[in-house]
């Protein structure tokens, strides 16, 4: 009755999409933990691009459940608009199941997310605009609208009445906007409550009850270690827990449930937006990272920023989430470099670090000592066993498992699924 947890150890978009695709034919359920409509998975499948930002990736299965718990914020008509593009593709999302204890994002939190990353200026956080941080905040001053408020109207309405009054007054005198009115996101809502109904379960029962039926359950979290509101480098994060503790707590299963935590890393680093990113080379190298991985933002289509891999960070990932191994992903890119760097340590205040600084100054200055390695010249993307890749991309690998301390069981040189080589 295991589970498994899928996680990226670096600032997110290590891969994850294709991850889930390695695994999904032996899951039964696959979950979504945390965030909102701001993941992004890409997937290839049938000849299809899709791109998911809320529907968990393993609705492209038919043999699997994919779940929405708890943790995540849910936007319904962003909800609704994903499962209509996936049936125009024809895949059927009528096994997508959702937590009633997910919190809703309201038009209100898109309004007040973009006056005040407005009223930031150039301290705004470049956050994705769509209302999940203020949501979450919500949430935690315990005024949040949940799924299964809206299956009984008159507390819908009680509730929404209460709340748009409070908005309404920042809206107009803090920000003098137009306010919003109950009526409006009413019909709205309720007319989302009807498609969605059919949808809404008790998804920690349904998990729960799935363990101990001895079925397969994968949690799939989005975003990466880095980016963790606790772990990650706040106030440069997202607004909600990618680390696999989290995953427990938004599913409602224990954490004896869980025998595989499987850390997504790229073979090298790339951030979007602001914040600490020791090994970012904003020189020639960075740039062909980026070209070559077609580094742009699946929800934004932003530039990512690109560097060297670093060790540091996958060691503190490895620690916070208790990680059993490692896939991998994107090793191809780094054809063609003649040498390449592998960060093993932080140098700060004349000080070396061997872990993530304690303190965010210190993270904030912190130089990356590298190592570096020999390139190589030739293409990946046809590999199809760990043995076809040339000597110096195996030892590669092979560094990035001794310094990362966690096995690497997979090696992705692509996007397709056969792409991937088993690390014996
Ligand atoms: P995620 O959010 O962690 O799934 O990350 P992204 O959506 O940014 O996915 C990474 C992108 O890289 C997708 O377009 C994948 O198809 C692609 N991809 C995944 N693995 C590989 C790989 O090993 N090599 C290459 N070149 N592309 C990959």
């Amino acid at each position: 009755m295991p589970a498994s947890i899928v996680i990226g150890t670096q600032w997110g978009d290590e891969g994850k999409g294709k991850a889930t695709d390695l695994l999904a034919d032996h899951m039964d359920f696959v979950v979504r933990y945390q965030g909102g409509n701001n993941a992004g998975h890409t997937i290839i499948a049938e000849g299809h691009e899709l791109k998911l930002h809320l529907v968990p990736s393993g609705i492209l299965y038919p043999h699997l459940t994919s779940v929405i718990a708890d943790g995540v914020v849910v936007d319904p008509r962003v909800l609704l608009e994903e499962m209509d593009g996936l049936a125009a593709v024809g895949i059927d999302p009528s096994r997508l199941r959702v937590s009633g204890n997910c919190h809703m994002i309201m038009p209100y939190h898109l309004e007040i997310e973009r006056v005040t990353e407005r009223f930031l200026g150039k301290n705004a956080l470049g956050t994705t605009k769509r209302g999940i941080g203020p949501a979450y905040g919500d949430k935690a001053a315990r005024i949040g609208l949940r799924i299964q408020d809206l299956f009984d109207e008159k507390i819908f309405r009680e509730k929404l009445e209460v709340v748009l009054k409070e908005k309404n007054q920042v809206l107009t005198r803090v920000y003098g906007r137009l306010p919003l009115t109950v009526d409006l996101i009413e019909d709205d809502y309720l007319r989302y409550a009807e498609r969605l109904r059919p949808h809404v379960a008790d998804t920690a029962r349904l998990l729960h009850d799935g363990l101990h039926a001895g079925k397969n359950v994968l949690l799939e979290g989005a975003q990466g270690t880095m980016l963790d509101l606790d772990k990650g480098t706040y106030p440069f994060v997202t607004s909600s827990n990618p680390v696999a503790g989290y995953a427990l707590a938004s599913a409602g299963i224990g954490p004896r449930e869980v025998d595989r935590v499987i850390g997504v890393t790229k073979a090298y680093v790339t951030r979007v937006g602001a914040g600490p990113f020791p090994t970012e080379d904003l020189g020639a190298g960075g740039e062909l990272l980026g070209e070559r991985g077609h580094e742009f933002g699946t929800t934004t289509g932003r530039k990512r920023r690109c560097g060297w891999f670093d060790a540091v960070i996958l060691r503190y990932a490895a620690r916070v989430n208790g990680l059993t191994e490692l896939f991998l992903t994107k090793l191809d890119v780094l054809s063609g470099f003649e040498r390449v760097r592998v960060c093993t340590s932080y140098r700060a205040d004349g000080e070396v670090f061997e872990d993530v600084p304690p303190h965010q100054s210190l993270f904030h200055r912190a130089e990356p000592v590298y190592e570096e390695l020999e390139g190589w010249d030739e293409e990946l993307v046809d590999a199809r066993a760990f043995g076809d890749l040339p000597a110096a991309a195996r030892t590669y690998v092979e560094r990035l498992q001794e310094l990362g301390g966690v096995p690497i069981s997979v090696v992705s040189v692509g996007p397709a699924r056969e792409q991937s080589l088993a690390v014996a």
